[in-house]
């Protein structure tokens, strides 16, 4: 390229640096009114922009690749750009044409990464938009993530880095930047995990180093001691975020100050839910498209507001583990529960709330509109209301909300005299300060919309003075306006005239005055746009001040939205309080139902009771047919749970709910083929997680544990793992099986109880009960299931008779074309063994060998 740019234009050369300056990016290069790319970038973008690619001279032999984009339409180009993974680099227009010697000053103003959006009408209003930092250093790593659009900033840090992709499921955050070690690890990962993963680059390490993350943070939130932001003892979590804050401030070139703080998030605080559970128990994505429909979020949400919307989901997937935190917003929830008129005026209210932090958000990154402006005042206009309805709570949280949401009058009474009651999205053609706010304004919209009027009152005013009766005003590209007096006048023309033009019939003067009125007619559009500006920065400027105390009464708002909400859906869907205990307390829910099914369904729910402690009744082992509702009472246990460390009542006549550590799954059949994982090995994966992981006060869920094996493999494994959980680990255990060999167990190992769904057997037809009872089942009515679901009837028919041959011990079956399957006449070692067999006197330990035993001599 050296050689080549010797003959290129001045432009073209500073485009060139900038491109070797922003080697990652796409540049988008400011030329009038529109942005230009060139070479590879053209060819790039105006693919992936369906643009017309073009060339431009540029002083090489050959002609750059070129294309372009309007500038006032270029943020739904450039949120293509980014969500094909790319960066944009804008390069703007820093002096006017002519307004200095030489080219025109430009250089890059912000670089645009999935995670630095700030055009928030491109975002999902209930969503965060997150850019996270990872800092590994050996098995320990840091976390941080921040929203640039509402100022959210959390870091955290912890031991393993296999953690890692757990945070990142539960933050979901569209941009990843690491250091090198990070990167290493990121990269290590099976292809199939990392397709999962937002795009990630290594940013520097040096800005990961303690010393330079320590001086970032320091300068940028002016504090000489941190301790305030993060402990000290939280070094790596202190590296991940001045990272984070010197990436984010680098590339938007400027201190991006609606971060003004950052918290410390910990698992102490939070119970934890690994991606797995936030998978398996269908969180916030469904299984099957992992789309919102479906989840536990999509049945609780019921919020008003956009900033409510994203502290729900915040709150769901980081539930509380204090019980005085719970209660704190459980007594909030049943404050507004017990009045129903300030339940719905509330509701009323935050109707007409808008995204006041994301709003703040805009004001901060400098793309604040007219509109945006009109939104908040209509939204601070609602605090007092707001505030007299929450007169009165009682609980500690609304007293804190009230307190804490601040006084605007101010505000309101300005917003609503500068602005007209329907402003345009951009101050470019002005039009939205309102009549009668800046006199100097309305004297030149008057010009503006009066000229005609005004020329003609002059003309009036000069025939009554002089008596010229033919003395008109017109006007001419060459002199302007002017003053026509024909010649049969030109004697009273009075001194002040100036002469412009002798015409044959007459002549045409001009005057100081019409001079002047010409000058404000011709530059009133200017002028207004010019003051319309002026104020319009002024307002920013006020706004800007008051940006702390709004982002505080944001967040308010939202709590007070998530509170409302959970009132409000508890009251209509008869939720109850929960009973929050401690750890060791016990888990008793009378009536409970599952919170998602009951929404989403058209049959009537079937509530059921749950018990589970620390001692006798640690585990529940359920059996039942297939579709009895096993997989779905284990989930609404799960749920309900969850539902109550988030402070939100819960789906059952009563509840008392022991704090949880963690919710372990391990559900379903499902490979990650790209994970390179096969469904069984899936399924092991999750099993040696939980051994490893959970500890007594955690909550397991097992759904068919060991059948993606062979039968004997598989309830071995399932056996040894009931005793491992119930001996070892003593979670509490909600246990499915169709081995209904497992309820052997009960009463072998204490803290195990079965249970069975009930079904009953009408006329050879299966009526499901859904009830669940102490006891056990004995047969799991796979085939009836099946003829249900429309599997053909020879096939359900010839099951049965197999399944009769099996049950008589006959385990050979000839092909079912030649007849019913038939008898073995010798007896194998197997049978004869077990003929010998006295089961009275076996423990479920022997039992096990003697299976592995027989195992082993049929595969001799
Ligand atoms: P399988 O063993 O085949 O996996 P399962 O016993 O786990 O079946 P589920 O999948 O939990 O059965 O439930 C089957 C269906 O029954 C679901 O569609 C669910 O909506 C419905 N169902 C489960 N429990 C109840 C209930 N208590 N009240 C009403 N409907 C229920």
């Amino acid at each position: 390229m050296a050689e080549k740019t010797k003959r290129m234009s001045d432009m073209m050369l500073h485009y060139l640096s900038i491109t070797e300056q922003y080697n990652d990016c796409i540049i988008f290069y400011r030329l009038g009114d529109f942005y230009e790319m060139f070479f590879e970038d053209a060819v790039e973008a105006s693919q992936i922009l369906e643009l017309t690619l073009t060339g431009r001279d540029c002083g090489l032999e050959e002609r750059a690749p070129m294309c372009g984009v309007p500038y006032h339409a270029a943020d739904s180009y450039i949120a293509k750009l980014v969500a094909h993974g790319k960066k944009v680099a804008i390069c703007e227009q820093l002096t006017l044409p002519g307004e200095q010697k030489g080219l025109v000053k430009r250089d890059v103003i912000r670089i645009v990464s999935n995670g630095t959006m700030t055009e928030t009408d491109l975002f999902d209003e209930k969503k965060n938009n997150f850019i996270c930092s990872i800092c590994l250093s050996g098995d320990d790593y840091a976390f941080s993530w921040a929203d640039i659009t509402t100022g959210d900033c959390f870091t955290y840090e912890s031991k393993g880095k296999d953690d890692i992709l757990n945070t990142i499921q539960k933050v979901l955050p569209s941009q990843i930047i690491c250091n090198s070690e990070a990167m290493k690890y990121l990269q290590s990962l099976d292809q199939g995990v990392a397709y999962t993963l937002p795009i990630y680059e290594n940013f520097s390490d040096d800005m990961y180093s303690y010393q330079n993350a320590k001086k970032t943070l320091k300068e940028r939130f002016g504090l000489e001691d941190l301790s305030s932001l993060i402990l000290d003892d939280k070094k790596l979590a202190l590296c991940a975020a001045g990272a984070l804050i010197s990436y984010i401030d680098g590339t938007q070139k400027r201190k991006v100050d609606i971060i003004s703080s950052i918290q410390y998030y910990t698992d102490v605080k939070h119970l934890v839910l690994d991606s797995v559970a936030l998978k398996n128990l269908e969180i916030s994505q469904n299984l099957r498209d992992g789309k919102e429909y479906g989840t536990l979020l999509w049945a609780l949400d019921n919020t008003l507001t956009a900033g409510g919307g994203r502290k729900l989901r915040e709150m769901i997937v980081s539930p509380l583990k204090d019980v005085a935190a719970v209660n704190y917003r459980l007594d909030g929830v049943a404050d507004l529960i017990g009045d129903t008129m300030r339940l719905a005026s509330l509701s009323d209210v935050l109707k007409g709330v808008k995204d006041l932090e994301r709003l703040c958000g805009r004001l901060s990154n400098g793309i604040l509109n007219p509109r945006d402006c009109l939104q908040i005042r209509l939204t601070l206009g609602c605090i007092p209301s707001i505030k007299m309805q929450l007169v009165g709570m009682n609980s500690k949280v609304l007293k804190d909300i009230f307190a804490n949401l601040g006084v605007y009058d101010d505000l309101v009474t300005l917003l609503t005299n500068v602005f007209k009651d329907n402003p345009p999205v951009t101050t470019r053609d002005g039009n939205f300060v309102r009549d009668g706010f800046d006199e100097k304004l309305d004297h030149y919209r008057k010009i503006k919309y009066n000229a005609k009027e005004m020329l003609d009152d002059l003309a009036d005013r000069e025939r009554k003075a002089t008596g010229i009766k033919t003395l008109k005003i017109g006007y001419n590209k060459i002199f302007g306006y002017y003053i026509e007096v024909s010649n049969s006048y030109l004697q009273q023309v009075p001194y002040k005239y100036i002469r412009k033009q002798t015409l044959v019939g007459g002549e045409r003067f001009i005057t100081e005055e019409l001079k002047k009125l010409e000058e404000e007619i011709l530059t009133a559009d200017e002028q207004i746009l010019k003051i319309e500006n002026d104020i319009f920065k002024k307002i920013q400027k006020v706004l800007g001040d008051r940006l702390s105390d709004m982002l505080k009464t944001a967040r308010c708002l939202s709590m007070l939205d998530v509170i409302l909400n959970f009132a409000y859906i508890s009251k209509k869907r008869n939720y109850s309080r929960p009973t929050m205990l401690d750890y060791n307390g016990t888990l008793n829910i009378v009536g409970g139902r599952h919170p998602v099914v009951e929404v989403g369904s058209k049959v009537s729910f079937i509530p059921n009771d749950t018990v589970l402690d620390s001692n006798e009744n640690r585990m529940m082992i359920i059996t039942g047919p297939n579709m009895a509702g096993k997989s779905t009472y284990m989930r609404q246990v799960a749920l309900i749970v969850i539902m109550a460390h988030i402070g939100c009542f819960v789906s059952a006549k009563s509840a008392e709910i022991p704090l949880v550590d963690r919710i372990f799954t391990r559900v379903g059949a499902s490979d990650n083929l790209l994970f390179n994982q096969s469904t069984f090995m899936v399924e092991m994966s999750e099993v040696a997680s939980i051994a490893k992981n959970a500890t007594e006060h955690s909550l397991l869920v097992m759904d068919e544990v060991g059948r993606g094996t062979s039968t004997f493999d598989g309830l071995s494994i399932a056996w040894a793992v009931v005793e491992y959980l119930a001996l070892k680990l003593k979670a509490k255990t909600l246990f499915a099986t169709h081995y209904h060999e497992l309820s052997e167990i009960e009463g072998s190992i204490d803290g195990v109880k079965n249970y069975k769904i009930t079904v009953k057997e009408i006329n050879g037809e299966i009526v499901f009960m859904r009830k669940i009872v102490r006891g056990s089942a004995n047969k799991s009515f796979g085939i009836e299931v099946a003829a249900l679901s429309g599997v053909p009837k020879e096939i359900t028919d010839r099951a049965k008779k197999i399944l009769s041959s099996l049950e008589k011990n006959d385990i050979t079956v000839k092909s079912s074309a030649s007849s019913e399957p038939t008898t073995n006449k010798e007896k194998s070692f197997v049978e004869n063994y077990l003929d010998k067999l006295d089961l009275n006197n076996v423990t479920p330990l022997k039992a096990f060998e003697i299976l592995a035993f027989l195992k082993s001599k049929t595969e001799e």
